[in-house]
């Protein structure tokens, strides 16, 4: 029997060594969140290392740096909104949802409807209770449930999708993987007062994001 424990907190300080994992609140929420629970049987030996795994229908997990470096970015703080796009496993909204701390909200799309029903499962049964899994094109957003403080796109689409943009609450943040289907920049776009900006974080490689406003 493996000591995933000891594994994760291996993984977690490597990421800090590598300067990706900064801030006490992201430590603490990739510390608690099991990722060996969110991977199928066959890969659950390879979940503490630094990749990312097939989570099943051709879809994966995203690699822990990406994670970090993501959730880094996005600032979640209690009592924000926010929109996941991508549930897939539901690793990351279980992130999310420990920096909520039981404050605000978070919904996740997921396209595929066996993965939303496996997401929402696994959610449920490790307690992550106030996070709402739904199936839908996510490139349109999730209207019922705006406007959002923080929206992170965890598939890569061929531009930014407008209308993430317009459910995004004045001093919100997105992030999207933007590019072609093999290769991507990670964008942060702030929305302000006087307008929309957007810089790079760098080269990423997502799964494609499919829909109305993706592939
Ligand atoms: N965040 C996930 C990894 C996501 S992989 C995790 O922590 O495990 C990307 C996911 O986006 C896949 O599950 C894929 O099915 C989903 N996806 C692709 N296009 C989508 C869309 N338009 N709306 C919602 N989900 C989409």
């Amino acid at each position: 029997m493996a000591d995933f424990d000891w594994q994760r907190r291996r993984l977690i300080t490597q990421l800090e060594r590598q300067g990706i994992v900064r801030s006490p609140a992201v430590r603490d929420a990739l510390m608690r969140v099991p990722r060996h629970l969110f991977v199928p049987d066959e890969v659950r030996q390879n979940a503490y290392e630094d990749c990312p795994l097939p989570v099943g229908l051709g879809q994966t997990i995203s690699a822990p740096h990406m994670v970090a470096l993501m959730t880094e970015s996005l600032d979640v703080k209690p009592g924000q909104n926010v929109l996941e796009v991508g549930c897939g496993s539901g690793y990351q909204a279980a992130v999310l949802s420990v920096l909520l701390n039981g404050e605000g909200s978070l919904v996740t799309v997921e396209r595929i409807p066996e993965l939303a029903d496996l997401a929402r499962k696994r959610l449920a049964d490790l307690g992550y209770g106030n996070v709402k899994v739904v199936v839908g094109d996510g490139s349109l957003g999730w209207p019922s449930d705006a406007p959002f403080d923080r929206v992170l796109v965890t598939a890569g689409a061929p531009g930014v999708p407008v209308a993430l943009v317009s459910q995004l609450k004045v001093g919100g943040m997105l992030l999207v993987p933007v590019g072609g289907r093999g290769f991507q920049e990670l964008f942060l776009v702030e929305k302000s007062g006087a307008g929309v900006s957007r810089r790079s974080l760098g080269g990423v490689v997502f799964v494609p994001l499919v829909g109305e406003d993706g592939w």
